[in-house]
């Protein structure tokens, strides 16, 4: 029954996958989206969606500003 057991474990591991990849969506590490492209930090959501498309926190933003 070794293929069942790789079955088994694929399926598992897809669903614990799938789990953290929801769970990034709303937290971090989205790579494309919610985080400033300078330092990798998250943007907060208020600021998501005050600038849309926004790409920078607030700091990095000041920053080059300045
Ligand atoms: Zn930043």
């Amino acid at each position: 029954m070794g293929d069942f057991c790789d079955t088994a474990t694929d399926l598992e591991r897809l669903a614990r996958e799938t789990a953290i990849a929801n769970a990034g969506l709303k937290n971090t590490n989205e790579p494309s989206r919610g985080t400033c492209v300078e330092c990798g930090r998250v943007i907060p959501e208020a600021r998501q969606k005050a600038i849309p498309g926004v790409t920078l926190c607030v700091e990095c933003q000041a920053g080059s500003e300045e």
